[in-house]
């Protein structure tokens, strides 16, 4: 069978019904293997992928709009993630971090406290998947601060270990059925303007005034908080809302921590999506579209806050695994040579101008929103209310007719956007396309 990587073609190629005869056997083995509790989006197996295509094993390609969850930026198997991954596994597989250090940890780290918002001091520390990250950076604010509250928003979502479910906010697959959850964490209201129609600062006021009420400003260690909501549904918060937390949480001695799993790394036309409303987080927690598809997170802290834990309190088995950080040197060297920031731009308005077109024929996308190549449509009824049924059969015709879209949203009625930032113009329209006929179909 064909090989992935970049030499994979870049197009839409059905040859089968989807699922095809092979996945549907696939399908029936992974439930006689795999826990039912694991979820699945499209029932179909993949064999390879390259840049923005997925071949399945039937040997169908998909043009790719999820990039594996917002992971697979500089496209999937780039040639500079895959070259550095073999050479350092034929150099060594592991060592531990903590046992015996090496350089590729170090160039990462150096990597994110250059990247990140903000030209004073950095640190940074590595694990392995994003909630890990979340969980370390509240560590670090509770050391820090010697407190023990911790502010999260409506709709946040922070990962599914027993803290970041706590932050998490929807129930409903993440926390149901999961709890009890850990103590001191309060949620507050969000900036969504599409629903709830108030500026930025009116929001925060409201939030900051229940923060300073309900906890208590100097018994907050932190606040965390999405730029841009990733599963929440792609909520961009208005002007000054964010602002005005972080705002807060300066004078009143809190760490003000940017969840930017999802948001960064190029994806939304900045390094990251701190940047667009020119906030320097206290820390920020990295992961999937860091190191190209291999497991790899961070967190980015000042200098202060980040030493302040006592030796050995921060660490793992795998954390900062050399594979993945050379994946990562290869990801980010992608991002820097091939200008992605200013690529995810020219995507966002290739999606606003397609998604524009699309709304004036179908007037249930209620709302388009997000910001560079990380898109997204609100499905509502005529009434007004939550579409999530739309949303289901549009997301399936697109995935029966060879195009990868996920969902999202509280009320799971937002389809998002997420292509590898390399995408062609070509190739994205086209996935464009099929979704606008996965609304004339199910309209
Ligand atoms: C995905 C995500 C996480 C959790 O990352 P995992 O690697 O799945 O643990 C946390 N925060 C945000 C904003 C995310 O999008």
């Amino acid at each position: 069978m064909i090989k992935g990587g970049p030499s994979l073609k870049q197009e839409r190629n059905l040859i089968t019904d989807i699922p095809g005869p092979k996945s549907i056997e696939m399908m029936q083995r992974r439930k006689k293997a795999v826990s039912a509790g694991v979820g699945g989006a499209l029932p179909v197996f993949a064999h390879a992928a390259g840049g923005s295509v997925l071949l399945d094993i039937d040997g169908n390609t998909f043009i790719d709009l999820g990039s594996g969850i917002a992971v697979t930026s500089v496209g999937n198997s780039a040639q500079s993630v895959v070259e550095n991954v073999k050479e350092q596994a034929e150099l060594f597989t592991h060592t531990c971090f903590m046992v015996t250090p090496y350089e590729k940890y170090v160039e990462v780290c150096e990597k994110l406290n250059q990247l990140t918002p903000g030209t004073h001091e950095k640190r940074s520390a590595l694990f392995n998947s994003g909630a890990e990250a979340v969980e370390n950076a509240i560590k670090v604010a509770r050391a820090f601060t010697k407190r023990q509250a911790v502010v999260a928003f409506e709709h946040g979502y922070h990962g599914r270990t027993n803290l970041t479910m706590a932050l998490t906010a929807k129930s409903m697959p993440y926390k149901h059925s999961f709890g009890p959850f850990a103590p001191e964490i309060y949620r507050m209201p969000m900036s969504y303007p599409y629903h709830d129609n108030r500026s930025g600062e009116v929001v925060a006021r409201e939030a900051i005034s229940k923060m300073e009420k309900e906890i208590g400003a100097n018994q907050i260690a932190a606040i965390i908080v999405e730029p841009i909501q990733g599963e929440g549904g792609f909520i961009v918060p208005a002007p000054g809302f964010l602002p005005a937390i972080a705002q807060f949480a300066k004078a009143n001695g809190i760490v003000f921590i940017a969840d930017e799993i999802q948001t960064g790394f190029c994806r939304t036309g900045a390094w990251f999506a701190s940047e667009h409303e020119g906030l320097v987080p206290d820390l920020i927690t990295t992961a999937k579209g860091l190191a190209g598809g291999l497991p790899l997170a961070g967190i980015t802290g000042t200098a202060e806050m980040m030493d302040s834990v006592h030796v050995s309190g921060l660490g793992g088995t795998y954390g900062g695994n050399p594979i993945a950080c050379a994946a990562a040197l290869g990801s980010i060297n992608e991002m820097e040579q091939h200008n992605l920031i200013a690529r995810a731009k020219e995507l966002e308005q290739i999606f606003r101008d397609g998604l524009t077109q699309m709304q004036s024929k179908y007037p249930a996308i209620g709302d388009i929103r997000g910001k560079g190549a990380m898109m997204a449509i609100e499905l509502i009824n005529p009434d007004g209310s939550p579409n999530s049924d739309l949303v289901s059969k549009v997301s399936k015709y697109c995935h029966q007719n060879g195009v990868i879209v996920l969902t999202a949203g509280t009320y799971g009625n937002v389809i998002r956007f997420l292509p590898p930032l390399t995408i062609s113009t070509q190739l994205l329209n086209e996935g464009l396309d099929v979704v606008e006929q996965g609304f004339k179909a199910a309209s």
